[in-house]
């Protein structure tokens, strides 16, 4: 691949191959024991062994994002008396994640679960929905695929092509996947909107919080570019061909918030993922993920975990989340036993 030399640069299909990484990272740590995908596999053309240190953090990312997504399932309002809110959930930027074709395993998956990405890329996961009764069965009965183009329907699921920076189009395609705006919805943009120059990363995060009342909107991705750890990451993924458009508009964790705030959600909570790993993960699995490989990077370790982080905004009409999220006191009560006597 050509290298981009100094200037910011981003290509298409070089994002497009993000995707392609964090399968074959998933596959790794899947391998390894850290977490369990049983769909993976499908996915990954060439499997890699991936270093302690990426398998670790691709973990936490997981088990963050698990952990907030169940927090969200569970929610129950008193809509139906007997605690049976539908649900849909909406993934930005979804590539090869098979967290849909899980939940189905786990009879967890919500009403609805509408995935988006480029055409290029929803055509690859269309035909593999389609070459695998694995993948096909869990989608369900009346399904149809097209490869052309890109999409795959069902009355669960639905897989579609979109340019997001097209955010004009954001009503049409979810008015095509069959969503329902007022339903409970978790929104997930898993290391997608810094890809995206900032305008058009305000306008979906603008969109969704004026369509969906009751939703979560789900962030993972890079922060602080300014260090030198930051700098040579941005310049990594630059050198590849995918600059991170948006990480000067939203370079610390309060910047993120904002994002969010500004643009008309109700609240925004980030924190970093090295608070995440230590006050969020359970403490249960982190003994058992940590006994998996030796490991002793444990300055790059923090130095990369400070280098990424989770955000999540809230719109709560129905006032269902009124307990979402990170522990509220564990900080506190941190602050005080730490604090000299
Ligand atoms: N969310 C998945 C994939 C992350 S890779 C995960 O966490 O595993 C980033 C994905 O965002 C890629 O699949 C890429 O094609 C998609 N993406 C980036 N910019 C996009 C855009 N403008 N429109 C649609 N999809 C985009």
């Amino acid at each position: 691949m050509a290298k981009a030399g100094t200037e910011a640069h981003s290509n298409t299909a070089a994002v497009q191959a993000t995707n392609d990484d964090a399968s074959a990272s998933k596959l790794s740590c899947v391998k390894k024991g850290y977490m369990k995908d049983d769909y993976i596999q499908l996915f990954v053309r060439r499997p890699v062994r991936r270093s302690p240190i990426i398998n670790r953090g691709y973990f936490s990312r997981w088990a963050a994002f698990r952990k907030l997504l169940y927090q969200f399932l569970d929610c129950q309002g008193d809509t139906d008396g007997k605690g049976h809110t539908k649900k849909q959930i909406l993934s930005l930027g979804a590539g090869f994640d098979t967290t849909f074709f899980q939940l189905q395993d786990e009879g967890k998956a919500p009403y609805l679960y509408v995935e988006l990405d480029f055409k290029e890329v929803t055509s690859k996961k269309a035909s593999l929905i389609e070459s695998y009764s694995q993948l096909r069965d869990k989608v369900g009965g009346a399904i149809s695929i097209s490869r052309d183009r890109g999409e795959v329907l069902s009355d669960r699921y639905k897989l579609l092509p979109i340019d997001l920076r097209d955010v004009q189009k954001l009503d049409d395609i979810i008015a095509l996947a069959d969503m329902d705006p007022s339903l409970p919805t978790f929104i997930i943009a898993e290391c997608v909107l810094i890809y995206l120059d900032p305008d058009s990363s305000q306008g979906i995060v603008g969109w969704a919080a004026k369509t969906f009342s009751t939703a979560i909107f789900f962030l993972y991705e890079q922060i602080h570019p300014d260090d030198a750890f930051g700098q040579q990451m941005i310049r990594n993924l630059e050198s590849r061909g995918c600059a991170l458009l948006g990480i000067n508009a939203t370079p610390t964790l309060l910047a993120k918030e904002k994002l969010f705030l500004d643009q008309g959600w109700q609240r925004a909570v980030a924190w970093d993922m090295l608070k995440i790993y230590s006050d969020f993960i359970e403490a249960q699995e982190r003994r058992r993920i940590e006994r998996l490989e030796l490991f002793d990077e444990f300055e790059e370790w923090h130095m990369m975990q400070e280098h990424y982080c989770v955000a999540y905004a809230i719109n709560d009409a129905m006032g269902l989340f009124g307990d979402f999220g990170f522990p509220k006191e564990q900080q506190h009560v941190l602050n005080l036993s730490s604090s000299p006597p």
